[in-house]
């Protein structure tokens, strides 16, 4: 069975920390590409501080998308923090 928390805390896929959904940028792949969450598809959280910093990121991207076009998802990752503002 699952465990049940008070606060719904997912996990970065990058550092494997667990923190409040709030706290996490929620994304999705699609086709070998990286989109925003819209509500449908296969999505994975990532934390601030990964975020941060780019070596981890681009790995974890590059895992999570089964992409390796990292410049392509750094680029797309870079828009939609952007776009958040
Ligand atoms: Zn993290």
């Amino acid at each position: 069975m699952a465990k049940k928390f008070h606060h719904i805390t997912r996990m970065c896929v990058s550092c494997r920390d667990k923190q409040s959904q709030s706290e996490l940028l929620r994304l999705r792949c699609s086709e070998g590409s990286l989109e925003r969450y819209v509500g449908v598809g296969r999505t994975f959280y990532l934390c601030a501080s990964c975020l941060k910093d780019e070596k981890k990121l681009t790995r974890s991207l590059m895992r999570q998308c089964k992409s390796g076009d990292k410049d392509k998802l750094m680029n797309k990752l870079k828009e939609i923090i952007t776009d958040d503002r």
